[in-house]
């Protein structure tokens, strides 16, 4: 859960810059287109407004001047109006025109306005022939006045609008004239003109009482006013692009910022390439594409082996120094898409893409020899785990995408594959496979289960007799554990021993094992039975405690068995550790009267020195020398030679493992003293056991 959190954290980080830039970004250009639009707005009909105004006056005036000449004939009172040049009519209550002069194109498409300036609302009425037209470079800007409804048209070079322009009427198409020079459309003369000449008409009414008197207005649109248009333009132009660059700046430097960031989470500290995180990231994102479903691809744990060690024996910058070398060779192998990232010290990361099972195998290998030689002076280990991860598909054969992959796990499977190498220093390459995450898990089983299962004396002891090849006479045992689960059955030591002993809870078994061979052969000693020796494996991680010999004396003398009856066997590779440790408590349990044996000679390591050192008193000869076959007799020199060298120092052999007749005669020939095997016997319950001491 915290692992998901931190993730979805980071990638919200990733994702808000670049989102509240852009928010931020859009947010700006378009206040800024806004303001600069209102404020243009607001110049033109502020230059509108007063214009109209002005005209308005200069029409009222006609109107008072017509009341104010109340006494003379109307005909008369016209003329003077007629003086003032402006077109207009006369209309009484009823809507007749009474009197007209000039050309009338005032259309009945009229609404009230109000006049700002004039602090007055008026009623104005559209012009038949043109809206309210006014040019600019080469741009004509149509205006419905009032509502500041504006549309565009074009005009060209050689003067043609192309556009149209709908009056609601009518539609002019702005395609039949063709030129302002040479109009062929008269139709359209004035309006042209009109527009040259920068005259928006408006046909502005005066309420005269009985009459009103409709006049047409120019609202003439100087070229000072659209020079001082077009320097508000420029500037707030200007203001707009100024802003615009410190938007964008902001945006692209966040970007950057961001990009920074992201390589600093990215980038390994080391190999100066890419890190974990990066693989996580990337690889993840990729593998769960649909566009990779169909393709095989491999994650690989590469390890460096005893990286630490050449650092140690080195330095941490030659150390490095190698990382990076595996780095660049590793990129350089890499097909596009691949992919390779230094994880932690001595860790890499790989994604490969591969057809064939046995091509990516050899590819490895190859990588792994190259990189072993990749220091002229020092040769490298390189251990690979790998974990394949094939095409998935659903039950009707179709390609699934592989959407819930996590490759935290995929990487961690790598690695258990390659943990399998666990304390071997040799190049190698391992493959994932289930078997390892069920031995994983009946491993976790075994450690959760293990005191419970102490406690509630699930482990047994088992017996396996030890016989005199000569007589057939029982001359001791050895006790071997088994663990009878209520869950899992029975189980043999080679499944939990190993577990046991790597997490420490073999003294446990060991002290268990001791006690009860001991209580039982105080038991069978009570009821008369003729007891022998019965040995008991003592696990060498018990060797570091220096009263190992005190302790086993003390638990045997609390059954209040004779020390005769017990034997300890001590294997072969306890022999490396601390030697002196291990010689004062052999002779310490020599002292208290227990025979001591060597387990498993001749197995693994040499231990001819530790014979040398040790004064112990039996040799067991491992199990291995009676496996395979025995060509040209070397086997049977080799035990004819180590019973002979027991002998000379003193010591009785016991042959493990023995299973068939020849070896056992082959062995009684040669002095061998006791034969533990299937031969004679397997290991057996205690009762089984009683009753084999009783006959
Ligand atoms: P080990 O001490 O070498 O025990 C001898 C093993 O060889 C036993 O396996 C025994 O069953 C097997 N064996 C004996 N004769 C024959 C034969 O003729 N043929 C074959 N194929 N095998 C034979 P087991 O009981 O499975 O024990 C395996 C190992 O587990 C033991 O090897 C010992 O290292 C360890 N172990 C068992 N019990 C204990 C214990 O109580 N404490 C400790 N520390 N280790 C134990
Ligand atoms: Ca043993
Ligand atoms: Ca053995």
């Amino acid at each position: 859960m915290a692992k998901e959190k931190k993730e979805k954290n980071f990638r919200k980080i990733k994702r808000n810059n670049s989102w509240i830039s852009i928010l931020f970004f859009t947010l700006a250009i378009g206040l800024l287109t806004v303001l600069v639009l209102a404020f243009v707005e607001f110049l033109f009909s502020y230059a509108v407004d007063s214009k109209a105004s002005g005209q308005y006056e200069s029409i009222k005036y006609m109107a008072r001047l017509y009341d104010s000449n109340a006494n003379i004939e109307e005909t008369e009172k016209y003329k003077l109006l007629n003086e003032e040049g402006r077109e207009y009519f006369i209309i009484d209550n009823n809507g007749e025109v009474i009197y007209s002069y000039g050309k009338n194109t005032c259309s009945d498409i009229g609404k009230t306005v109000y006049l700002g300036i004039s602090d007055e609302n008026v009623v104005a009425y559209k012009d038949t022939e043109i809206g309210y037209v006014y040019p600019t470079n080469n741009h004509a800007l149509y205006l419905d006045y009032k509502s500041f409804i504006k549309n565009e048209f074009k005009i060209d070079e050689d003067g043609v609008f192309i556009g149209t322009r709908d009056e609601g009427d009518r539609t002019i198409d702005y395609d039949r004239i063709n030129n302002l020079d040479n109009l062929d459309d008269m139709e359209y003369a004035s309006e042209i003109n009109d527009i040259v000449s920068n005259k928006l008409p408006v046909w502005l009414s005066v309420d005269m009482g009985d009459k009103t008197l409709i006049a047409k207005a120019y609202i003439t649109l100087s070229a000072n006013d659209l020079g001082l248009f077009m320097i508000m333009g420029i500037v707030m132009s200007f203001i707009v692009i100024i802003l615009f660059i410190i938007v964008v700046s902001n945006v692209i430097s966040g970007f950057v910022r961001q990009r920074r960031i992201t390589n600093f989470f990215f980038t390994d500290h080391v190999t100066k390439s890419h890190n974990w995180m990066w693989f996580k990231t990337k690889g993840e994102q990729f593998l769960r594409r649909g566009s990779t479903a169909k393709n095989k691809y491999a994650i690989i744990n590469l390890v460096f082996v005893k990286y630490r060690t050449f650092c140690l024996c080195h330095s941490i910058e030659e150390g490095e120094d190698v990382l990076r070398k595996v780095n660049d060779l590793i990129l350089s192998k890499l097909e596009k898409k691949e992919m390779c990232a230094h994880v932690t010290n001595s860790n890499f990361a790989l994604l490969l893409h591969y057809t064939d099972a046995d091509d990516l195998d050899a590819s490895i290998k190859a990588l792994i020899t190259e990189l072993e030689q990749i220091d002229t002076e020092h040769k490298f280990a390189f251990q690979a785990g790998i974990n394949k991860l094939d095409v998935k598909k659903d039950e009707n054969g179709k390609i699934l995408k592989r959407k819930d992959l996590d490759i935290d796990k995929e990487y961690n499977n790598a690695c258990a594959a390659r943990a399998t190498f666990e304390g071997s220093e040799d190049s190698g390459v391992a493959y994932f496979d289930n078997k390892l995450v069920e031995e994983q898990k009946w491993i976790d089983m075994v450690q959760e289960k293990q005191q419970q299962a102490l406690d509630n004396e699930e482990f047994q002891v088992y017996y396996q007799p030890k016989y005199d090849p000569r007589t057939n006479e029982l001359r001791g045992a050895e006790a071997l554990i088994r663990w009878q689960s209520p869950e899992y059955g029975f189980v043999s030591p080679g499944r939990i021993i190993p577990i046991f002993e790597k997490n420490g809870f073999i003294t446990e078994i060991d002290h268990y094992m001791i006690q009860h061979v001991a209580k039982d052969q105080k038991a069978w000693l009570d009821k008369g039975l003729k007891c022998v020796p019965v040995s008991v494996n003592v696990s060498r991680a018990h060797f570091i405690e220096s009263d190992l010999a005190e302790q086993i004396r003390d638990m045997i003398d609390k059954e209040g068995t004779p020390h005769n009856l017990i034997e300890i066997e001590l294997t072969e590779s306890a022999f490396f550790d601390d030697k002196n440790a291990m010689i004062n408590t052999i002779e310490k349990l020599k002292s208290y009267g227990f025979a001591v044996s060597m387990d498993d000679f001749g197995s693994g390591y040499s231990s001819l020195n530790s014979l040398k050192d040790m004064p112990l008193d039996v040799l067991k000869l491992d199990a291995e020398f009676f496996r395979g076959d025995n060509d040209n007799n070397r086997g049977e020199i080799v035990v004819t030679e180590a019973i002979k060298l027991a002998k000379s120092l003193n010591m009785r052999t016991v042959a493990e493992g023995v299973e068939i007749k020849e070896q056992v005669d082959f062995l009684a020939e040669q002095g061998c003293d006791m034969i533990q095997g299937y031969y004679f016997a397997k290991p057996m319950p205690k009762d089984e056991y009683e009753q084999r001491m009783s006959n």
